[in-house]
């Protein structure tokens, strides 16, 4: 089912695009939770990880390709960064359109605190 993220590749509603092509966009989280935050999305609507085919693949290259590639434009591949999936209620899912969160800029500690 379409969601925000759909309204966001189809410009029907604004997003600050920082990365795009034709498998993938990649936008900056509207509620950030480190000082570079990136949503990368894939243009086919995969609602959760649990809904991910072999025929997929393409898409799942694609957004790890977007996240290298982002990460050096965005100057924090030495230092490093953290990249996270959340799937369904316990694992905090809002947005039913798979994505994976980009997060650095500074350190960010433990996985889970
Ligand atoms: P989830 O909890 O992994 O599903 O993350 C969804 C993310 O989407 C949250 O971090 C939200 O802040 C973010 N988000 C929701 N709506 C928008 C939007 O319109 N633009 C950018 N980010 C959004």
């Amino acid at each position: 089912m379409a969601t925000i993220f759909t309204k966001i590749i189809n410009r029907e509603i604004p997003a600050s695009i920082i990365f795009e092509n034709d498998k993938v966009i990649a936008f900056k989280d509207i509620n950030p939770q480190a000082p570079i935050h990136i949503l990368v999305v894939p243009k086919k609507e995969i609602p959760t990880l649990n809904d991910i085919t072999a025929e997929d693949s393409e898409y799942l290259t694609a957004m790890y390709l977007a996240i290298k590639d982002i990460a050096k434009d965005l100057n924090i591949s030495e230092d490093g960064y953290r990249v996270i999936a959340n799937c369904n209620t316990h694992g905090g899912q809002e947005v039913f359109h798979l994505h994976f969160h980009l997060l650095g800029g500074q350190h960010l500690g433990p996985m889970l605190s």
